[in-house]
């Protein structure tokens, strides 16, 4: 394919030479990358080409260094499509290597008649961790149908983008349209069956990509905005649209939400599927055990005396008061989860006494199979999904409109008083206008600039870390109105980092098997092993960290993952090699001290001794038979991170602690969790609740505010 490629491009430059191109002359072509739109201006001159202008500025998928220069000057080498690309960026290469062959279509004149073969066309591309099939129709100029026929990817998120995007492609006729937020990978393997589709049908991408503009919209006025429709937003929103057992009733106020992603449920629709119950609930029933409100705050305080200038024992109290209502209103309403999945489990994050019981639940996350969250680790199919579902299904039914890929942007102020949030979402941009507004954006992010601004010196090596449902609004925009940030990260307890390919395929793939499960030797960017790799838990990942935030899992042919291989090297993750000289060269560590690593590994497992690290000998796999292979490992992070905004005991938003509230301005779950964040920390299960319940109290807050007004 790739050889036809290049002869295509040869002939091209050879017809431009020898036609109307003997002048000059700079052509464009585009094609839609990842986020956005690429385009690629390409000067011909006298059939060489002179000059690549690359315009990959909306790729931001934080999966590689995406640069057009780098990019461009790989084309200007190539003298044509055929370029290597960016590692870790497929989709994105791919787009430029589309958009670059557009172009020479251009120059070339080689556009056809600019019409479409009827017919019904069928592609495949690989979505965030399965493949997934589309089917085309289309007449002589028009799109007329598109249904994507399987996709496996995870239930509820996935789902936004197939039902979304085909429709949105529909009425646009192109195939540049946006992602579905959130749902990124599966809105991209949609575009790019479809474009796979359109140039069966012998379609000039260039003409069915034309690109959505942002045109400004129509301002709203509500009585309640909640930003950001995730655990905590949910059930805020609920609580100010009925009262306070989250029971049948209307309390008349007009609530909307809005969402930056295709769908709600912010990170509890990739969670493990773990809640927990201290209280009150027919689980504690189910279990026998139960810890009062006021015992499980009394002992958290107990516990965390190096927190006690910024957390608020009266508001954790209140919060954790509400739990057992939180959990009781919503299985009224068919939230999924029920009683006998409970059981006990025990966390040393209590008490300072020790190991302490508490009562948590997994669910069956498949109906069909029985299979229960962490049969397979935090797996998508762990139950999160079904939450989430369900979850705003309550909500909807409730009355409160949900705006979906709306993403607030900014902070509306008038006298020190917050009156409204702009928003965008990929048509329009508008004000929403609010009585009240909350703040439910979630846990501060590891995007690169929350990284910059708040964590340089803890998380710098943090790979992949920008997830829709972490980049710190709340935090920002206080910060920017000159406010302080609540930090109670730690570094060494907390267990956010974790190892991972990146944030997509960290948990989700079947691919994670590969350094989750099996033996294999690190090393790091040295060529040097680190650690005892039979460990892959967060201590490892902190070392990895330490590693600069990477390394390289080092295999021989007779491995089990050289089935993963293929995969993880369209991600730009895998490296193969005859020598491991050749490998030591591709992954860029010293091929001596690789060698000498290797060697020392395959002696000790013949000795049945890890004389460096004491890894068992069972736990080795010697690497011996060529092809040898090489995988990047990275320290990633998935969730967030415990760094918020200071909130009153009404959870209104105070610049800092003990500060004057900011008038109308509420906060609630991760975003405002660092005065009561020990009740989100205890375990499994525990965030769940603890935004969830949080939510609740910040939704009665602001109904009981405007209801009394
Ligand atoms: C992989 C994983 C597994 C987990 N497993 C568990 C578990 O089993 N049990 C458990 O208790 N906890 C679990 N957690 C933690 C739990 O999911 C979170 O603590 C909880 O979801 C946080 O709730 P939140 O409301 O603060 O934020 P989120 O649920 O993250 O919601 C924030 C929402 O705000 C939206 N948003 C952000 N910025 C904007 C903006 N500018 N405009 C509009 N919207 C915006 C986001 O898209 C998102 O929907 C897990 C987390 C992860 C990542």
């Amino acid at each position: 394919m790739k050889k036809r490629l290049f002869g295509l491009c040869i002939l091209l430059l050879t017809v431009c030479a020898g036609s109307a191109f003997a002048e000059p002359a700079t052509v464009t072509g585009s094609a839609p990358g990842m986020e956005s739109v690429i385009t690629a201006t390409i000067t011909i001159d006298n059939g060489e080409i002179t000059a690549v202008e690359l315009d990959v500025s909306g790729e931001t998928s934080g999966i590689g260094d995406i640069t057009g220069d780098a990019l461009a000057q790989q084309v200007l080498d190539a003298q044509g499509a055929e370029i290597d690309g960016v590692s870790g960026a497929t989709v994105t290469s791919d787009a430029v290597r589309a958009a670059v062959r557009s172009s020479l279509d251009a120059a070339a004149g080689n556009l056809g008649n600019g019409l479409l073969v009827p017919g019904t066309y069928t592609a495949t591309a690989h979505g965030a961790k399965h493949d997934l099939t589309a089917e085309v129709d289309v007449t002589e100029n028009e799109i007329t149908d598109i249904r994507v026929t399987e996709a496996n990817d995870s239930p509820f998120v996935s789902e936004a983008a197939i039902e979304k995007m085909p429709a949105r492609m529909l009425e646009k006729q192109s195939v540049a349209v946006d992602a579905v937020t959130g749902a990124t990978f599966t809105s991209a393997a949609i575009r790019n069956a479809v474009s796979d589709c359109l140039m069966q049908a012998g379609a000039n991408l260039s003409d069915w990509s034309a690109q959505e503009t942002v045109r400004q919209g129509q301002d709203v006025n509500v009585d309640v905005l909640v930003v950001g429709g995730g655990t905590s937003g949910l059930t805020a929103a609920l609580a100010a649209k009925t009262d306070a057992a989250l029971s049948d009733v209307d309390s008349g106020l007009n609530v909307m939400i809005v969402e930056a992603n295709g769908y709600a449920g912010g990170n509890m629709a990739i969670c493990g599927g773990y809640i927990a119950s201290y209280f009150g609930t027919s689980l504690n029933e189910y279990t026998g055990n139960s810890i009062e409100a006021d015992t499980l705050v009394s002992s958290l305080l107990e516990l965390y005396p190096q927190y006690a200038e910024v957390l608020d024992g009266e508001l954790m109290l209140r919060i954790a008061e509400l739990t057992d209502d939180t959990l009781n209103g919503l299985m009224a309403r068919g939230f999924y989860l029920t009683g006998s999945d409970a059981y006990v489990g025990e966390s040393s994050r209590i008490s300072k006494e020790g190991p302490t019981a508490y009562t948590s639940s997994s669910v069956i996350a498949d109906p069909e199979t029985g299979e229960r969250s962490g049969d397979n680790g935090y797996d998508v199919y762990g139950g999160g999904a079904f939450f989430a579902e369900t979850l705003t299904d309550i909500v909807n039914q409730a009355g409160v409109e949900i705006r979906y890929e709306t993403r607030a942007t900014d902070l509306v102020m008038d006298e020190g008083a917050c009156i409204g949030v702009k928003v965008q979402d990929h048509e329009t941009y508008y004000t929403v206008y609010a009585k009240k507004i909350i703040l439910a954006t979630g846990y501060a992010g590891f995007d690169q600039e929350t990284i910059a601004a708040y964590l340089p010196e803890a998380y710098g090596n943090v790979v992949g870390a920008e997830t829709a449902a972490n980049q710190s609004f709340a935090q920002k925009q206080i910060t920017a109105l000159g406010g302080q940030v609540n930090d109670v990260h730690d570094p060494i307890s907390d267990g956010h980092i974790i190892l991972g390919y990146n944030t997509v395929l960290a948990h989700f793939g079947e691919e994670r098997k590969l350094y989750n499960e099996m033996n294999g030797m690190l090393v790091n960017p040295k060529g040097l092993r680190f650690t005892d790799d039979s460990d892959r838990g967060h201590d490892t990942a902190m070392k990895v960290m330490e590693q600069g935030g990477k390394c390289y899992m080092i295999f021989d042919s007779t491995h089990e993952g050289v089935k993963y291989v293929d995969y993880l090297s369209e991600n730009g993750l895998a490296w193969s090699a005859e020598t491991l000289e050749d490998l030591a060269d591709q992954i860029h560590v010293p091929a001596e001290a690789l060698i000498s690593t290797v060697g020392q590994y395959n002696a000790d497992y013949e000795a049945g001794v890890d004389s460096v690290f004491h890894t068992s000998a069972k736990k080795m796999a010697p690497v011996e038979e060529a092809p040898y292979f090489a995988v990047q490992i990275n320290a990633i992070s998935t969730g967030g991170i415990d760094i918020a905004v200071f909130t009153d005991e009404n959870m209104m938003v105070t610049l800092a602690k003990d500060g004057q509230p900011i008038e109308n301005l509420y906060a609630c779950g991760g975003a405002g969790s660092g005065s009561y964040f020990p009740l989100c920390n205890i375990g499994l299960g525990s965030h769940v609740v603890g935004c969830m319940a949080s939510g609740v109290y910040a939704g009665n807050c602001v109904r009981e505010a405007l209801i009394n007004q």
